[in-house]
């Protein structure tokens, strides 16, 4: 069999993928069920924030000239009323929180540092120089732009839609993915694995990393370690994903079919294998519309590589122009490894002191240590040693 595979850099492995995705296209969606979605247009704000200058604290609506004196109560103007008169000489508005400040009152004298006279006025009791006043316009200005495209939709920007009218936002699609695990070995996880057998964890796994983006994949279940079974679930769902990520059997041990049948398939293999551990026969390929992601069977570099390439693939394909939040953070103890040739990425947790603390991690098979992972550490090749104290790259997960 001809050797196509190419061993490349994780750095060009990022930018090959970078270069050849394509962002899928858009549609108009409610902003109730925006949530995880990418914008694919600016939103522009048809209103000042706040509308008008605005009480921000319960108390009394006056004249900062006239805190000295006792004042007059005219009106009540809780949130949501608009003033009926003007705050004049030695008078004062009861006002709450939100409500629209009348005019001729410069000041909210808080509640809490006022009393009531026994005739029935206002005095200050407690001097503050905050005038506890939110400008109109001081946050946000009719016609600027709130959002920006590419811009991946989360809870607070939801509120900015909902609070500029944005009830239907333009915004990528999402894309078909599809899961499949591959080899003889897997048992499904119901079952009592017989002996040589283990079960599937990757094919959940992967499905779960999907769910977190906000999207969802259907798994197509375990194929056997048989080229022709390969064949003909790859062959359909070519046609009918825009992504699938398959685990297992793309390496180059006589059971691993997957090169060879996306071969057969003329699917584009971009890449097949990266100076990086763990992960390093990660296989990525393209034909028409639809991206592969080859990930190798081990759990860990499953994980792994989706979390570090394969989620900013998904990404971009969704149109996100965001970059992977990565850290310099300091190590908590010293670290140090033999083989020092590739990239390296490792398990590590977070100390209350804000220093990084890599965990007990066996190798790529140990995917227990990443269920107290709280980031991935990159330890860059040619790196062995790396002293207390010193800056490392870590990825939150
Ligand atoms: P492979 O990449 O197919 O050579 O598999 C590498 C290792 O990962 C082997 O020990 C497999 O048994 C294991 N493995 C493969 N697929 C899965 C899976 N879906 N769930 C858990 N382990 C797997
Ligand atoms: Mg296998």
């Amino acid at each position: 069999m001809e050797d196509k595979e190419v061993m490349i850099s994780f750095k060009q492995a990022q930018e090959l993928i970078e270069s050849f995705i394509i962002p899928v296209s858009t549609e108009v969606t409610s902003f109730t069920r925006a949530l995880n979605r990418v914008l694919a247009e600016e939103v522009i704000s048809d209103v000042d924030m706040p509308p008008f200058n605005k009480a921000a604290m319960d108390g009394f609506a006056c004249r900062k000239a006239d805190l000295a004196d006792e004042l007059d109560i005219t009106e009540e103007i809780p949130a949501g009323k608009k003033p009926m008169g003007i705050i004049g000489p030695r008078q004062c508005a009861r006002i709450m929180t939100g409500a629209m400040i009348p005019e001729g009152a410069d000041f909210i004298l808080m509640k809490e540092h006022a009393e009531i006279t026994p005739s029935g006025k206002v005095r200050r009791i407690k001097a503050s120089a905050n005038a506890n006043i939110c400008h109109q316009g001081e946050d946000v200005r009719t016609g600027d732009i709130v959002l920006t495209r590419g811009t991946r939709l989360l809870a607070a920007h939801l509120a900015m839609l909902a609070s500029v009218g944005c009830t239907a936002p333009l915004v990528y699609r999402k894309p078909a993915i599809c899961v499949i695990s591959t080899g003889n070995e897997l048992t499904d996880p119901g079952r009592v694995p017989e002996a040589g057998k283990i079960r599937d964890s990757n094919g959940y796994q992967l499905s779960a990393q999907v769910s977190q983006m906000g999207l969802s994949a259907d798994y197509l279940g375990i194929v056997r370690d048989d080229g022709a079974e390969l064949f003909k679930l790859m062959a359909e769902a070519l046609v009918k994903y825009e992504v699938i990520l398959i685990s297992g059997g793309v390496s180059v041990g006589d059971y691993d079919y997957v090169p060879e049948v996306l071969g057969k398939l003329h699917v584009d293999i971009l890449f097949h294998g990266m100076h990086v551990r763990p992960g390093k026969r990660l296989l990525f390929g393209k034909k028409g519309s639809c991206y592969v992601a080859g990930l190798p069977g081990n759990p860990v570099s499953s994980f792994v590589q989706f979390e570090v390439l394969v989620k900013p693939m998904i990404n971009r394909l969704m149109g996100c122009t965001g970059r992977p939040l990565i850290l310099l953070l300091p190590l908590e103890k010293a670290y140090s490894r033999k083989k020092k040739d590739t990239l390296l990425f490792v398990p590590v947790a977070f100390t209350e002191k804000g220093t990084v603390i890599p965990l007990e991690y066996h190798g790529s098979a140990h995917i227990h240590a990443y269920t107290v992972a709280m980031g991935i550490m990159e330890i860059p090749a040619g790196v062995g040693e790396i002293k207390a104290g010193e800056m490392v790259h870590v990825r939150p997960l």
